[in-house]
């Protein structure tokens, strides 16, 4: 393939971004970059080391003898198979909240450009389109309401066998739209060149043909 592909989506959480980014990659036969993934695995660290969740040299001094990576879709802690330990609510809520530094923020986005400059690639998150892949031509926004995306997320957790009710998964995703939108450094907004898709009334194959559409009549 000789096209190169910098694909940004963008949302908020649970508007089906990596399921759509999964696909996509898979049918243009490009790489996949879960940049949530990477805020789950700083935030499982701090955890496991119990660092205060603040900003302090601590914290510097871990990311700087921090490795993440990707080897086929699973994330890599320093060497460690994390992808399956970082899908817990406690995980989500570590990884809203470290993800509002700045120096983890730093750490993370000089990791994915450098990902991104290497071969043809779709990142999904919430700056990718503002901050990491700025100069990309191949922006989209996809949302939907919370409701809908608090309904995904339900059914996904009911079928993993999770107890949690419709009314708290909604509130939780409430809180981190409010979180990931309101904070000082990259908060979660479309870029003024991205292309809004508004998922709630569409299904997977829909969004997927569209993006695949718009990056290759491109
Ligand atoms: O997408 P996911 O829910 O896995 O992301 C986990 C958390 O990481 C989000 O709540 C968000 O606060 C943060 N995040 C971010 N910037 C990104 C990707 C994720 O701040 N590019």
């Amino acid at each position: 393939m000789s096209e190169r592909f910098r694909i940004a989506i963008d949302g908020p959480s649970g508007a089906g971004k990596s399921t759509v980014a999964k696909l996509v990659a898979s049918r243009l036969g490009i790489e996949y970059i879960d940049t949530g993934a990477m805020y789950r695995a700083i935030g499982l660290k701090m955890l496991r080391l119990g660092l205060e969740m603040e900003e302090n040299d601590e914290l510097q001094k871990m990311l700087d003898e921090t490795d993440v990576d990707f080897e086929k879709e699973r994330i890599y802690l320093d060497g460690e198979d994390v992808s399956d330990l970082i899908r817990t609510q406690e995980i989500s809520k570590a990884a809203s909240d470290c993800s509002a530094f700045r120096i983890v923020r730093e750490k993370l986005v000089e990791l994915q450009r450098a990902m991104g400059d290497r071969k043809s690639i779709i990142m999904d998150g919430r700056d990718i389109g503002t901050v990491v892949l700025k100069d990309s031509k191949q922006k989209f926004y996809l949302t939907a309401t919370a409701e809908e995306r608090a309904m995904r997320r339900y059914l996904e957790l009911r079928e993993k066998g999770t107890s949690e009710g419709y009314e708290q998964v909604l509130e939780d995703v409430i809180k981190r739209d409010y979180n990931d939108s309101h904070r000082d450094v990259s908060p979660l907004r479309q870029a003024e060149d991205a292309v809004l898709i508004d998922s709630t009334n569409m299904t997977i194959d829909e969004v997927v043909n569209f993006i695949i559409d718009s990056v290759t009549s491109q």
